[in-house]
């Protein structure tokens, strides 16, 4: 129910953090992992990794803000593996900024490269799910899907984005069998996180206080999560939205 031997599954910013966590979990179920990011040096270490795993792994250099380089990497994917059957759009940053002090390019950056992006994906990926009679698709929001954060609204505004995004692909393509689902981490020990404790004393025992698992998520955490939504054990789910946060968002 699980195997995800001879599929092949696109991770956007697979070379690190949360992505490299679902990159494992899916080269351990089977899958051969393209991993979809810019900095080469961190993908060549990542697909090392993967195919010790015994995943026939391969990089694609990909900036997900950029149409044309997003349609490459589908027609390369394409062309040197002959399918597509698994997209996780996990590609993401943030800026940390109050909405009064913040431009209008950083406002860009985020959403483009955290919202834009996913659609950009999907949409590249459709063609080749759509033809092969199934697909599955992951969308990677945040507990900003949910709350507000007055430090990051145009992270918020693009994660809550990721919501709405999975709802209407899910509705739009369940008549090709393609099932899109979000996943909202909470908080997660990754190098987005690292600067964000640097930035604000205190953040890492409140995160600690408040999730009821009394710690913080670890990329190792995502491993499941990503196997089933690519697996046919979620074959009757789609646009759903599922916390991976220890409980930190059903906790007043
Ligand atoms: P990391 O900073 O560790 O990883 C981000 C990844 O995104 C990197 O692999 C990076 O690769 C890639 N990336 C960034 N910009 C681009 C781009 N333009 N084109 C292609 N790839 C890009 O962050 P996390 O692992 O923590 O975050 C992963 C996802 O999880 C994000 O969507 C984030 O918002 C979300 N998330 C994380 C949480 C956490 O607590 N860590 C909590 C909630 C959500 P490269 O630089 O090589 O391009």
């Amino acid at each position: 129910m699980f195997d995800l031997t001879g599929r092949v599954a696109v991770v956007t910013g697979g070379n690190g953090g949360i992505g490299l966590g679902m990159a494992r979990g899916l080269a351990r179920a089977g899958a051969r992992v393209v991993v979809a990011a810019r900095n080469e040096h961190k993908s060549g270490a990542a697909v090392e990794e993967l195919r010790a795993l015994g995943s026939d792994a391969l990089s694609v250099r990909t900036d997900v803000t950029d149409e044309h380089s997003v349609k490459a990497l589908a027609a390369a994917v394409a062309e040197k593996c002959g399918r597509l059957d698994i997209l996780v759009n996990n590609a993401g940053v943030n800026i940390r900024v109050p909405a009064h002090d913040l431009r209008l390019e950083q406002w860009h950056q985020v959403l483009d490269t955290n919202l834009t992006s996913a659609f950009l994906c999907a949409r590249a990926v459709h063609p080749h799910m759509k033809r092969a009679g199934a697909g599955k698709i992951l969308n990677i929001g945040s507990m900003l899907s949910i709350f507000g954060a007055s430090f990051a609204p145009a992270y918020g505004a693009s994660k809550g984005g990721i919501v709405q995004l999975t709802k209407s692909l899910a509705v739009g393509w369940a008549g090709d069998n393609i099932q899109v689902n979000a996943v909202l981490p909470g908080w997660v020990d990754t190098d987005l996180t690292r600067e964000t404790r640097e930035q604000f004393t205190g953040l890492h025992e409140r995160v600690l206080a408040r999730t009821p698992s009394g710690r913080w998520g670890v990329v190792a955490d995502f491993e499941g999560i990503a196997v089933f939504l690519a697996s046919r054990a979620s074959d009757f789910i789609t646009g759903a939205v599922i916390a991976v946060d220890g409980g930190y968002s059903s906790v007043v």
